[in-house]
């Protein structure tokens, strides 16, 4: 059983929260493959924290700390997919990658990620370049 960092759990709580609007520990659980008592000590870690409040038998709320941190690493996770979309994984492998790298890859791995992405969305959209790269993948693939 993998462990999971703080980012992960907010990550995952955040999504419960925005497809649900509620959030209980069994479904954090289910999600990041855990055990119900490791989240129960997340959550108290996370509140600690200042991330959540947290009540026994209430819910979880972000704070403004913990809003503006799970928005980022969001933001991570989108450009990440995206990144892994443009050179030709399937958007379902992108998806789980994303989150992978986003914590087990160097911070100036990322970075650099972020950077080529956001590099690419100042280019002109005539230049074409991932749909040329998309063309050439397919190419390949008639060879
Ligand atoms: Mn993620």
């Amino acid at each position: 059983m993998t462990t999971r960092n703080m980012e992960d759990y907010l990550e995952a709580i955040w999504n419960l929260q925005s497809r649900k609007g509620y959030i209980k520990v069994k479904d954090i659980a289910d999600k990041l493959e855990v055990t119900r008592p490791s989240v129960s000590e997340m959550i108290k870690k996370l509140a600690e924290n200042n991330y959540i409040l947290y009540e026994k038998y209430g819910g979880i709320v972000f704070t403004d700390k913990g809003k503006k941190l799970a928005r980022e690493i969001k933001r991570r996770h989108s450009l990440l997919v995206e990144f892994l979309k443009i050179i030709g994984v399937s958007e379902e492998n992108a998806d789980q990658d994303a989150c992978k790298l986003e914590h087990d890859v160097s911070p100036e791995t990322i970075n650099c990620l972020l950077e080529f992405i956001e590099f690419v969305h100042l280019l002109p959209d005539n230049s074409k370049w991932a749909e040329n790269f998309q063309k050439y993948l397919k190419k390949k693939d008639m060879l």
